[in-house]
């Protein structure tokens, strides 16, 4: 098996060296972490599932003109990605009230919001990612004004193509989550759409039943977690036939084996 040095672990990613200069290579883990890291578990075949979705966001993303850090599939869990350097942000969309916003305001889960909305929050896990208004984010330079503003037009075009891709399927687009990097090339600086885009960082309701399909599946102990995400990337197209189906399988037998 080939060495490959590892340049980052995070909660449900990590991240390799790439084969060339300038990439790295996203590897998608089952792993699922909620509450700042207070609820820890495992979602059986996730890695497989979020690498084929965010695989076809990306791609979609990219036809109407969104710069993204996707170069290609390499195999069932990993992608090869451009090195970017990430803006320390995560950058909240939302239609609907729902989880911490709903907390936050005392507004009832599922009202429609009159516009979308962006909060930005710090990434940084020992704060506890706190809300940040934009007028911090420039004063300490965590990004730049037209950086912002570029992050903003693009959120707010993303939220429009992606609420629109779901409802084709029947799915509600709630809310989700995205991130941004910096991408050097010669002495130019791009922004450009990083990380993933997932059922693990999305809010997504069935459109008839309003049946929850993403994370909060895993946070409030809903069960049928792996049949939600499943359920996602079926109503997308992007479940190959069986195969996918077959690995989840064959990673539960092994793991019932190892206990
Ligand atoms: N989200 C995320 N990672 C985080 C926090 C939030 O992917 O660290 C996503 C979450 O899945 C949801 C949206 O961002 O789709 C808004 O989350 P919210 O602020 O309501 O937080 P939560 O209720 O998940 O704590």
């Amino acid at each position: 098996m080939n060495r490959r040095t590892p340049i980052y672990e995070g909660k449900a990613k990590q991240l390799f060296e790439g084969p060339e200069p300038g990439t790295l290579i996203q590897h998608f883990k089952d792993d699922a972490t909620a509450f700042n890291n207070a609820k820890k578990g495992v979602i059986n075949g996730k890695g497989v599932i979020n690498n084929r979705i965010s695989e076809y966001i990306m791609l979609r993303l990219q036809e109407i003109g969104i710069p993204t850090h996707f170069i290609r599939t390499l195999n069932m869990r990993e992608q090869l990605v451009k090195a970017v350097e990430i803006v320390p942000l995560e950058v909240i969309v939302r239609n609907v009230a729902a989880g911490s916003f709903s907390t936050r305001f005392g507004v009832e889960e599922g009202a429609q919001l009159p516009y979308p909305i962006i909060e930005f929050c710090l990434k940084n896990d020992k704060l506890g990612d706190p809300i940040v208004a934009p007028e911090i984010v420039i004063a300490f330079q965590w990004a730049q004004p037209n950086e912002l503003e570029d992050i903003t037009s693009m959120a707010l075009r993303i939220n429009d193509f992606l609420s629109g891709l779901f409802l084709g399927v029947g799915i509600k687009l709630v809310d989700f989550k995205i991130e941004f990097g910096r991408f050097y090339e010669g002495n130019t600086v791009q922004i450009i759409l990083a990380d993933e885009i997932s059922p693990d960082c999305c809010r997504l309701w069935d459109i008839k039943t309003g049946e929850k399909m993403d994370k909060d599946r895993f946070r409030r102990d809903l069960g049928k977690v792996e049949e939600a995400y499943r359920e996602v990337a079926h109503r997308l197209g992007v479940l190959p036939g069986n195969e996918v189906k077959e690995e989840v399988k064959k990673i539960a037998k092994t793991r019932k084996k190892g206990k």
